[in-house]
């Protein structure tokens, strides 16, 4: 039997009381620690190809009854409930996950966007956020917990339930790089071949960039990497987003060192009267120009949140100017925005009904 540390992603924060060769989330567990704990590597197969599926080993009537009664006293189940499920106009779907089991307040909402041909799911790392960037609602619960390793292969898997999954992006609730490790766990899982079994370039791990430190830990991972820079400018960028201790330039080092000669992506979402004059995408234009690697924008406009700031009107006029200086540039249409299911409207409480006020930019 192998020694299990409690520094396992799959185990529940240190404190509680439990046993923990019983605490073993199975969600949480890579295929090789999945082997390791069922002593078999055609039982792990097995199991993982069944996840894979979004089925329930548990309960699957094609594992058989030892592999089962094995999985019972080596794993255990992410506790959970989905809370709420809506499914906006467009077909977006939204769940509200709960938690809480273990601790009170533990909720968190899971997007699914259906496209032409398969979906996108977007995870959340934690419940809340301490960055409080200005046009998300998300922001404005503060940090209340992070996820653990299980809890984020979880929205995964529940999503695997509604549609086939091709797309995964950590663009829901949280700062992914405030939760390094679970996030790290979780990509590991998802893009394993015998796990999750998606393509590293189809999993996004998008980040404010806290630090240029934080930044380079995502060298460790093989996912595709987005910045969510929202304005080139110091001064510009610090009324939009609550981190911008550090340089813009040299987060964007700190980026370009990461990701190498993959592209980059870089995320804008465009607020009225605040990022969107021409001046701001020539500033963009100018922080990129000369870049090791190829720069993909994405930009966004801003989703109403019920406080004053507003999208811009501006989108197409800025995608122009940019696309003028030499860069790929994307529009993200608006998905899910009746359910408040779109960016930046995540709000894991029956609050998000009455939306806070958000302070002025
Ligand atoms: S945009 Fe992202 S980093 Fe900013 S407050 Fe919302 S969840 Fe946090």
């Amino acid at each position: 039997m192998s020694h299990v540390a409690f520094e396992d992603p799959a185990l529940p924060r240190p404190g509680r009381a439990v046993h923990a060769r019983r605490r073993i989330m199975l969600l949480g567990l890579t295929p090789e620690q999945l082997e390791e704990r069922l002593e078999s590597a055609a039982r792990a197969r097995m199991v993982t190809r069944v996840l894979a599926e979004g089925r329930d080993p548990r309960s699957a009537e094609d594992v058989p009854a030892g592999v089962r009664a094995r999985l019972a006293t080596a794993t255990t189940w992410t506790p959970h409930r989905i809370a709420r499920h809506d499914v906006a106009e467009d077909g977006t779907e939204k769940l509200l996950v709960d938690l809480s089991t273990d601790a009170p307040g533990r909720e968190v909402e899971t997007v699914v966007i259906p496209t032409e041909r398969r979906a996108t799911v977007c995870v959340s790392s934690q419940v809340g956020c301490k960055r409080r960037c200005h046009f998300c609602l998300t922001g404005t619960m503060g940090l209340r917990h992070d996820l653990r390793a299980d809890e984020i292969v979880l929205q995964v898997w529940l999503a695997r339930q509604l549609r086939p999954i091709r797309n995964v992006v950590f663009m829901g609730m949280g700062e992914p790089l405030d939760n390094f490790e679970a996030v790290a766990q979780a990509t590991r899982i998802l893009t394993h071949d015998r796990g999750f079994g998606l393509a590293p370039r189809h999993v996004t791990v998008s980040t404010v960039g806290p630090s240029p430190e934080a930044v380079r830990r995502l060298a460790a991972l093989d996912t595709r990497v987005a910045w969510s820079l929202h304005a080139a400018d110091d001064d510009v960028r610090a009324r939009i987003i609550g981190t911008h201790k550090h340089p813009v330039a040299a987060l964007r080092d700190a980026f370009f060192e990461v990701v190498g000669k993959a592209p980059l992506f870089v995320e804008v979402t465009l607020i009225d009267g605040a990022n969107d004059r021409d001046e701001d995408a020539d500033a963009l234009a100018r922080l990129f120009e000369g870049a090791p690697t190829e720069v993909r924008f994405n930009l966004l406009p801003m989703n109403p949140i019920g406080n004053a700031l507003g999208p811009s009107a501006r989108v197409d006029a800025f995608a122009s100017r940019l696309k003028a200086s030499g860069f790929f540039t994307s529009v993200r249409r608006t998905r899910g925005d009746d359910s408040r299911a779109a960016c930046g409207q995540l709000y894991a409480t029956p609050r998000a009904r009455r939306a806070p006020a958000a302070r002025p930019v």
